[in-house]
């Protein structure tokens, strides 16, 4: 069994956290002095909720998990921050990713001077287990597996993430920024088992708040303990707490969004494969796609030109050729396919010039 505090740092166990004003009374009381606030106003003047009880709860409730296993971020690109600063003493432990997957590990990686092994995904864009494995050392402090997989779009096999979380000897985040859009199981139903499992959501895909910021990590009690200690006090503020407790009261535009966008992605898929410079279109558990296409470059220019921005990831490793596509409104898709029809139609010596030199 793994022992969560033989992992984390050692100047993180030992350092005392900040004591901010909220945290140090709670309860009510009838007048506050404690914070420096100006009372004189009476909207967003106090600082808000540190552990934003409130908005756990109810997450919570919704995703069957105990809110003290719940921790928020701003955005779940600061959860990824706070591991790599909680498990990864600076030049000396790594972290293992799994590529081509979300770039944020990396990036968090190299800022906390972390190294960052890459053992590629298989060409069904399956992880090796036995070379994940085989790439542990005494420093590899995390393992980040991303399911559905970003750019890819498939969903990583439960019993691999398993078989994973079982045999690595350090922590394993499985990042489910997508899993609205995947008919497979979360991986919170392993919490319970697994004290070395983390598991990343966030309310900026499927939810559509990317503009609040917020993100959300599931883990066991102990973990979730660090994650307090270590992160800004007021890491959530006033305004995206108020606005995700309302938005979480309406499921019902949620589903309906999410139903929505995979019947979107669905046609779109089809109506892409129709075009003849499309090689592929993979299928995808999220909410855009992988198209493999001839003469990535040059659709990928010819669509800016019409105004159309799509995410270019022909030098990808094994996504060689390809394009991302997000799946848009059906509006949206609609003009995507209007614009890859004109570029169809465009002579040889047209398509050359698009390129800007
Ligand atoms: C978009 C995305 C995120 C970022 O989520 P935020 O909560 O907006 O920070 C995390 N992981 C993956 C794989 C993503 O694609």
């Amino acid at each position: 069994m793994i022992d969560i505090n033989n992992l984390v740092c050692k100047h993180i166990l030992e350092m005392k956290p900040y004591a901010s004003a909220r945290s140090e009374f709670k309860g009510e009381a009838l007048v506050y002095l404690d914070a420096n606030e100006n009372t004189l106003q009476a909207k967003y003047n106090r600082y808000p909720d540190p552990f934003q009880q409130k908005l756990k709860e109810q997450i919570g409730a919704m995703k069957k998990v105990n809110s003290e296993q719940i921790f928020l971020g701003n955005g779940s690109d600061e959860a990824i921050d706070l591991l790599l600063r909680i498990f990864c003493n600076a030049g000396q432990d790594a972290i293992i990713t799994l590529p081509p997957t979300y770039g944020m590990y990396k990036v968090s990686a190299s800022i906390c001077n972390v190294e960052n092994i890459e053992v590629p995904l298989q060409d069904n864009f399956q992880p090796n287990v036995e070379l994940i494995l085989n790439a542990q050392t005494d420093f590899t402090k995390l393992l980040f597996i991303c399911s559905p997989n970003n750019p890819t779009g498939n969903d990583i096999d439960l019993e691999i993430i398993e078989a994973l979380i079982k045999d690595f000897e350090g922590i394993v985040v499985v990042d489910e920024a997508y899993i609205d859009f995947s008919s497979q199981a979360s991986c919170l139903g392993l919490l319970k088992q697994y004290p070395n499992l983390v598991v990343l959501q966030t309310f900026s895909k499927a939810w559509g708040m990317a503009g609040i910021r917020l993100g959300m990590a599931f883990a066991s009690v102990e973990i979730v303990k660090v994650f307090n200690k270590v992160k800004p006090p007021y890491n959530i503020n006033e305004l995206t707490q108020e606005f995700a407790l309302k938005r979480l009261k309406n499921t019902a535009d949620f589903e309906y969004d999410v139903l929505a966008i995979i019947s979107e992605r669905e046609r779109l898929k089809s109506e892409l494969q129709d075009f003849y410079f499309v090689k592929k279109v993979y299928s995808s558990a999220a909410n855009f796609l992988l198209v493999k296409v001839l003469h990535p470059d040059i659709i990928y220019h010819y669509l800016i030109a019409q105004g159309i921005i799509i995410r270019n990831r022909s030098q990808v490793m094994l996504c060689e050729g390809c394009l991302r596509i997000t799946v848009g409104s059906a509006t949206e898709n609609e003009l995507l396919k209007t614009a890859l029809y004109n570029f169809s139609i465009l002579n040889k010596d047209e398509k050359e010039s698009i390129i800007p030199r």
